[in-house]
């Protein structure tokens, strides 16, 4: 493996990569399934429902295939809750919001068929509306358990001062008719030990409540499908929960559905040198994979080391003019030539709903892949997509 590095043959797809048009993001739908197919596995051994959170994975074009598996889709926005609606026919549809603009509120009640609140003030602000309907919704508030594992201030639902949820204080618990369900959030990226002592917090706090309620919604923040994720444990909270409230439970995932599941393959454009050795590419991290320079992160890219592992190191820069548009360190046991592809791995998450086309860079091209199909392009963008939201 050590020569040719940049040996692309270790992506496992059956297509000439050096014809790829870049950048391009490839979603292997392979592994879309064998993502479906372990969240299915949840929902068979506990009864529960999994929602796709579109806020990490918004290819609609995938929806059907989702959707012979998954119960429905969630929304953070009438937008998302529209394309869940639309696109995977016949599922559940179900939005939360910090708050609910009045103006999209009737076209939410037309299509949503479970809305959760952030406040009782939103509740009792919408609810008469809701009752008016003649569709059936099911309604829910966010709680707040004030217990979360997550380090960083900026994922994390329950630092001091949130505005996402409701809080034990805040809870104003003997009106509750008309709600029937309850929602937390409080996870990123974590395993089920996490969920069992927030579970162990909300059981404490909120059970009074839960008693009274149809369903519980887990939010979402569960890596289900990562390898070391422990599916038994997830499988004894759910139970656990069910059996003692006698409630539905839901789950709201959306990075588990794409984890690891597709790719973004780019070209090398040039190579300048100050102090080490840059490689300009045709991607950028600052439109292409937000999240690199957001969160921050440094993604895999196949056949590459950390840098200095392998003789030949670069730092993989961006073609905006963002001094920062900086995607990482990495090295190889080749030299890289211009035109080379390299391809970044797990970039169907985050990269597409967050895409933006700063200083004009044009946005990537999106795939999905099929042993039947093989490489079926879904969507090229032009100059006309960065004009439409100018003006
Ligand atoms: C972000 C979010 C999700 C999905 O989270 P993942 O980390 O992608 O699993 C689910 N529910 C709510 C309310 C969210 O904000």
């Amino acid at each position: 493996m050590d020569k040719n590095i940049q040996n692309f043959r270790t992506i496992d797809l059956n297509i000439d990569i050096s014809k790829l048009p870049t950048p391009i993001y490839i979603v292997d739908e392979r592994l879309i399934e064998k993502n479906l197919k372990i969240l299915k596995e949840v929902m068979d051994k506990t009864g529960c429902k999994i929602l796709l959170a579109q806020k990490a994975f918004s290819m609609f074009s995938l929806y059907p295939l989702i959707g012979q598996y998954l119960s429905g889709t969630t929304a953070s926005s009438l937008f998302e809750a529209k394309l869940g609606y639309e696109e995977m026919k016949e599922k559940e549809v179900h939005i939360y919001a910090p708050a609910y603009r009045e103006d999209e509120f009737d076209e939410i009640i037309s299509i949503c068929d479970h809305i959760v609140f952030n406040s009782f003030s939103q509740w009792n602000k919408y609810k008469n509306k809701i009752k008016a309907s003649a569709k059936k919704i099911e309604c829910g508030l966010r709680i707040n358990p004030e217990y979360s594992e997550i380090e960083t201030d900026i994922y994390n639902p329950c630092f001091t001062g949130s505005r996402l949820g409701i809080t034990l204080e805040n809870f104003q618990g003997n009106d509750l008719e008309g709600i029937d369900g309850l929602h937390f959030h409080t996870m990123c990226e974590q395993n089920s030990d996490v969920l069992k002592r927030t579970i162990e917090v909300v059981d404490k706090k909120f059970g009074k409540y839960i008693k009274k309620m149809k369903w519980i919604n887990f939010g979402g923040g569960h890596h289900i499908t990562r390898p070391d994720y422990n599916i038994d444990t997830l499988i004894e909270c759910i139970m656990y929960i069910k059996n003692k409230y006698n409630v539905e439970v839901y789950l709201e995932p959306g990075e588990a559905i794409a984890l690891n599941a597709g790719y973004l393959a780019t070209r090398v454009l040039d190579f300048v040198k100050n102090n080490i050795d840059i490689a300009i590419l045709d991607t950028s991290a600052a439109c292409h994979m937000p999240d690199v320079i957001e969160m921050p992160y440094r993604p895999k890219v196949i056949g590459a080391r950390e840098a200095g592992q392998y003789p030949y190191t670069y730092r993989f820069g961006g073609l905006t003019c963002l001094a920062g548009d900086i995607i990482g360190d990495y090295s190889f046991s080749k030299a890289l030539q211009i035109g080379d592809i390299l391809i970044f791995t797990d970039m169907a998450i985050y990269t597409m709903v967050k895409n933006n086309t700063f200083n004009g860079v044009n946005l990537p091209t999106i795939a999905s892949y099929n042993e039947k199909d093989g490489l079926k392009i879904i969507k090229k963008f032009g100059y006309k997509d960065f004009k439409e939201r100018l003006s």
